[in-house]
C-alpha cells in the first residue's frame, strides 16, 4: 500500500467548519479568499481569527489605534464578500514581536472553542518569508492543530480537546491542492479591494495584474480559468514526516 493511501491528503472542499488564522486583516482574503468563498458557497461555516491589530500596516507615520480601527472595519467589509460568519480578534500590537508559545496557546484555545474540521492559515515554512508575524503565526497554527487534540497540552482546561481533520496553508511555495476559483474571483477581488488602507488607488493596477497573473498560472491545475494554490495536510502529516515537503 502506498504512503498516499495510508495517509491521504484531505479534500479541502469537504470542509464544513473552517477556522482561518491570519496574522493581519487581509492575509486570508489575499492568500485564498476565492477558495474560502467557494467553501462558504458549499455551506461551510467560516470564522476568521486575526492575530494582530494591523496598526503597523502603513508606510506613513499615523496613529496606530486609528489605523487598527480602520483595518478592522475593512476586514469586516471584505468578509461580507467572502462569506465569513464569525470573527475572533486577538488584537496583538502589530509592531511588537509575537511570542510563539503564547500564540500556540491562543490558537489551541480557539480551536477548542470553534471546533473546526479544517484550519486554514499561511505557510510558516515559506522560503524567504521575511515577516516574522507571518512565520510565527503559520508555525504556531500548525503546532496548535497538532496539540489541540492532546488533553494535557494547553492552558484552557475547561475546554475539551478537539481533533482537526485538515489544515490548509495559503501563501505556499509547495502546493498540493489547486482550487478552481473562477466563479468566486470577482468576490475575492472585491474583498481585497475593501482593504483600502493596504491597496491605495495608485498601487492597485500593479496588484490587480499580479493577482490575476497568479490565478491564471494556477488555473490549469485547478481545472478552471482561475485557481488558487494551497498546501493541505491531515495532522498526521505535520510531525516526523520526511515526505511532507514533497507531498
Ligand atoms: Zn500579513
Amino acid at each position: 500500500m502506498s504512503l498516499s493511501h495510508l495517509a491521504p491528503i484531505p479534500n479541502l472542499l469537504n470542509a464544513k467548519r473552517v477556522l482561518c488564522i491570519q496574522p493581519h486583516p487581509d492575509d486570508m482574503d489575499i492568500a485564498c479568499g476565492g477558495t474560502l468563498a467557494v467553501l462558504a458557497d458549499r455551506g461551510a461555516h467560516i470564522t476568521y481569527l486575526t492575530v494582530t491589530d494591523g496598526g503597523a500596516g502603513s508606510p506613513l507615520r499615523r496613529d496606530e489605534n486609528e489605523l487598527a480601527n480602520v483595518r478592522k472595519h475593512e476586514q469586516l467589509e471584505a468578509g461580507r464578500y467572502i462569506g465569513v460568519q464569525e470573527y475572533i480578534w486577538l488584537s496583538y500590537r502589530d509592531a511588537d514581536y509575537l511570542p510563539g508559545q503564547q500564540l500556540q496557546h491562543e490558537f489551541i484555545r480557539a480551536i477548542r472553542q470553534v471546533r473546526p474540521d479544517t484550519v486554514v492559515t499561511i505557510d510558516g515554512w515559506l522560503p524567504y518569508e521575511a515577516h516574522p508575524a507571518h512565520r510565527n503565526v503559520g508555525l504556531s497554527a500548525a503546532a496548535a492543530v497538532l496539540f489541540s487534540a492532546m488533553g494535557n497540552i494547553g492552558n484552557s482546561h475547561e475546554l475539551q480537546p478537539h481533533g482537526v481533520q485538515c489544515i490548509a496553508f495559503g501563501f505556499t511555495a509547495r502546493p498540493n491542492t489547486f482550487v478552481d476559483v473562477t466563479n468566486t474571483w470577482q468576490r475575492k477581488m472585491a474583498a481585497i479591494r475593501a482593504h483600502e488602507s493596504q491597496f491605495p488607488d495608485h498601487t492597485w493596477p500593479f496588484f490587480e495584474h499580479y493577482f490575476e497573473a497568479k490565478a491564471a498560472q494556477h488555473g490549469p491545475a485547478a481545472g478552471g480559468e482561475k485557481g488558487e494554490a494551497l498546501k493541505v495536510f491531515a495532522p498526521i502529516h505535520l510531525h516526523c514526516n520526511v515526505d511532507a515537503e514533497n507531498m
